[in-house]
């Protein structure tokens, strides 16, 4: 039998309310007939797939997006049953799960398409996918020549039906909107010849966050926001973006407190050397549990309402601040790595500045590990 521990030294708790706010922003901006396909891949972006999943569907979302069938597979389990489209690349090796639970693939080349509807024709009803299209983005997706050659020969299976068509912006949140148009306009002649080739399309998906915002006239039928669901975004500075709350905080406990002397260093490589007696506190988490090393002698963290700095290499399962100028410090205290004290807050986009990423890598490294604590009010 296993208990749950009744206490947690590392945790990040996920503000469901938080969840459902951001998903509301994000309707109130988009076009009439436009709707959500929510985005939780990588474990919702750390988030918790299920609970994230579960809290969308509870307020209205119908589709889902996940990359891989094992994803999608562990959401089924736990009871999901709505849509679930897989946006990464499927194996034949993996058509038998894909069928089974209902999955709808993204497909991507012409010979998973055609591989694919010879498995589907041992079914009894047309089996529904979303074509994806290259606009730009170099990565997946079928060339407009590789559309119009399928189109051309009718190499569209029939035991195939065609549900959505797709593609992926590749710079929505850059500074230039040129690209994005350019891909808009790429992905209107796929639609134009799509249609002229007799198939009606009921869903047409191109924008992820940043383009729901800067690029109403990438709305479609569907968008396909990740980041600002969670509370964050990536766009210039130049662009309003919707008013987004942080739904993960990422907290600790002090383990362990030691005075070092002027001289005494910490972890690994001796990079920090106390220049004075120095109060430094020991934290349980460190890179294994998605705690970046770049944050060595970089990151802050939140201690009493007050910002401590790491000192020292982030350890795999530890790390260290100083906490000398902090009074009252005991073990046990509560350490915020993520979320707000008072009126001090450290968000995933400090995390990532001061270690050289973007604040979709922060959330997504916090390891499964890591217990999530789930609130609504
Ligand atoms: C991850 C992803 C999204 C969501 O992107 P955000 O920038 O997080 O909104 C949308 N579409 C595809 C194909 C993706 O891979």
């Amino acid at each position: 039998m296993s208990t749950q521990p009744t206490f947690l030294p590392a945790v990040a708790t996920i503000d469901l309310t938080a969840l459902a706010y951001n998903l509301l922003q994000l309707r109130r901006i988009l076009s009439p007939g436009c709707d959500v396909m929510g985005v939780v891949k990588a474990n919702a972006y750390g988030h918790g797939a299920i609970e994230t999943a579960q809290t969308l569907i509870r307020h209205g979302v119908v589709r889902l997006a996940v990359f891989s069938i094992d994803e999608a597979i562990s959401l089924r389990q736990a009871g999901v049953t709505v849509s679930i489209v897989i946006l990464g690349p499927v194996f034949h090796q993996q058509f038998p799960d894909l069928f089974m639970h209902r999955l709808t693939p993204a497909v991507s080349d012409p010979s998973t398409l055609i591989a694919l509807g010879q498995h589907a024709a041992q079914g009894s009803s047309p089996y529904p996918i979303h074509l994806k299209i290259e606009t730009g983005m170099g990565r997946l997706g079928l060339t407009q020549n590789e559309l119009e050659t399928i189109l051309a020969k009718h190499t569209f299976p029939s035991s195939l039906r065609l549900e959505g068509l797709m593609s992926h912006l590749a710079d929505s949140d850059g500074s230039d909107p040129d690209p994005t148009d350019q891909q808009i306009c790429r992905f209107e002649r796929a639609i134009k010849s799509v249609r002229e080739a007799g198939f009606s399309v009921p869903l047409i998906h191109l924008s992820n966050s940043a383009g729901i915002v800067r690029f109403p006239s990438a709305h479609y039928s569907l968008v396909r926001p990740g980041i600002m669901l969670y509370g964050y975004h990536t766009l210039p500075p130049t662009v309003q973006a919707p008013d987004l709350r942080p739904v993960l905080s990422l907290t600790t406990r002090i383990a362990q407190l030691r005075l070092i002397q002027p001289g005494e260093t910490v972890s690994y490589n001796r990079t920090f050397m106390a220049k004075q007696p120095t109060r430094v506190a020991v934290l349980p988490i460190g890179y294994s549990d998605g705690l970046n090393r770049q944050l060595s002698n970089r990151g802050h963290v939140l201690v009493r309402e007050r910002r401590a700095p790491i000192v020292g290499r982030v350890c795999m399962d530890m790390v260290m601040i100083d906490v000398t100028t902090i009074p009252g410090v005991t073990v046990g205290d509560e350490v915020m790595l993520i979320g707000q004290q008072a009126s001090e807050r450290i968000t995933a986009d400090n995390l990532a500045e001061w270690a050289g990423t973007i604040s979709y890598e922060i959330l997504c490294a916090i390891s499964p590990q890591i217990p999530r604590l789930y609130h609504s009010a």
